[in-house]
């Protein structure tokens, strides 16, 4: 038996896949700890979309490496591909370091050298209860800014049946909710057809649960695609679409090849539904953003009303080729856009919150807290703190409540 450590940076692929390592190890008779001088096989899953998430990897790496020595650390995720070299001068030799594509097989083959697994094609347990399945692997849409490309490697669509059975398998293992991943979800193909043919087939399965998917990118979406993934019966009452600027210059030089014209028409049938929720990804500060260009962000931010904004600062990325752009905004304009931009979107949050009071919204139990609260998310991706009357709340259970307020931060209420 072998005591191990998962160390997890960055986005909801590290998260699957991390469990997903985890849960083999646990099946293979091994333990999982949290303390490093405790741990005899550590696992890194490294990420690079921003400038501090690759400086903690590093950073905890060198920590791990001197407690257990190199030839103890797995160090995967997007760092291990595109700064191998400082990898190993940090860790020292006999780090074994898996790059490119980074298929979980690849991965489980490196960690069965250093302990017992089992395999089994069910979703991580430790996510319960949402199951994270894989649409798409790897990215090839090379937004100036990002790194995902050149670490992640080409598009790898998974097959439609492996796909519907991994679904199949959550829904029958008693998981509430699917969430299907993709770095650019849109791209994905199968025998099924393409995104609205996979979820079609998926939404066909019977049982109690929802389900949705990030990340979208407006280029290879179509508003026909968005109406009709609102006709499904389980799918969730939200869209995640990264919007990035809300201006058209700004948003040619990140190469993301759609308008702030288009990307209004997509949002269109969210924006005239009820009940449905819309978020987004900006980023503030990319080279050669004018004051103008922010008061473009600042109107579309308004405009679309977003329920919820990932802000980020803009950061160079060594290799991406904004790095290489000679017009950066400076450190100080960027940390002052950010907060202004910040006040909207709370702003925003807080009176969209507002609205929900006096509504009642099905809600799926994420955790309990304490003896008498529990938090859960509801079917337009809001949190919700509550309290109950009746019937106690179980993690992965759906429950109505009754809004009494809404925060920035969320919903608070008592089940009905
Ligand atoms: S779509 Fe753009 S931002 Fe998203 S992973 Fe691909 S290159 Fe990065």
């Amino acid at each position: 038996m072998v005591s191990f450590l998962i160390k997890t940076f960055g986005c909801q692929f590290n998260e699957l896949y991390s469990a997903a390592i985890a849960d083999a190890l646990v099946r293979g008779g091994n333990q999982s700890v949290e303390d490093l001088d405790k741990a005899s096989l550590v696992i890194i899953d490294s990420c690079a979309v921003r400038k501090k998430s690759e400086e903690k990897a590093f950073s905890f790496l060198g920590e791990a490496a001197k407690t257990i020595g190199a030839r103890n650390i797995v160090f995967i995720g997007c760092v291990a591909s595109v700064d191998r070299e400082r990898a190993v001068r940090i860790a020292g030799h006999g780090l074994r370091i898996i790059e490119g594509t980074m298929s979980l097989d690849a991965i489980l083959a490196v960690v069965e050298t250093l302990a017992p697994i089992e395999l089994d094609d069910s979703p991580p347990r430790s996510l319960f209860p949402t199951a994270d399945i894989e649409l798409i692997r790897g990215c090839e849409s090379y937004c100036t800014y990002c790194i995902v490309p050149a670490a992640r490697g080409r598009e790898i669509s998974i097959d439609g049946a492996d796909v519907l059975r991994s679904a199949l398998g959550a829904v029958r293992s008693g998981f509430s909710e699917l969430l299907f991943l993709g770095q650019n979800i849109n791209k994905y193909r199968s025998s099924f057809g393409g995104l609205v043919g996979i979820l079609s087939q998926v939404d066909a399965i019977e049982g109690s649960f929802w389900f949705w998917f990030l990340s979208s990118h407006p280029a290879n979406f179509e508003p026909i695609e968005v109406r009709r993934l609102m006709e499904l019966q389980h799918i969730e009452h939200r869209l995640h679409l990264p919007l990035q600027s809300g201006s058209d210059r700004i948003l040619e030089r990140m190469n993301r090849h759609y308008t702030l014209s288009q990307y209004a028409d997509l949002v269109r049938p969210i924006r005239d539904a009820a009940g449905w929720a819309l978020t987004t990804d900006i980023i503030v500060g990319f080279p050669g953003e004018t004051n103008d260009d922010f008061l473009r962000t600042i109107d579309a931010v308004q405009e679309f009303r977003f329920d919820g904004v990932f802000l980020a600062k803009y950061s160079d990325r060594q290799g991406t080729p904004s790095s290489r752009m000679g017009d950066k905004v400076p450190q100080s304009v960027i940390d002052e856009r950010h907060a202004m931009l910040l006040r909207v979107i709370q702003d925003l949050s807080r009176e969209g919150n507002q609205r929900v009071a006096g509504q009642v919204v099905e809600v799926l139990v994420l955790s309990r807290q304490g003896s008498d609260k529990a938090f859960g998310r509801s079917i337009d991706g809001r949190n919700v703190w509550f309290s109950w009357m009746g019937q106690e709340p179980q993690v992965g259970r759906f429950m109505r409540v009754l809004i009494d307020h809404g925060s920035k931060e969320g919903l608070y209420g008592t089940t009905i």
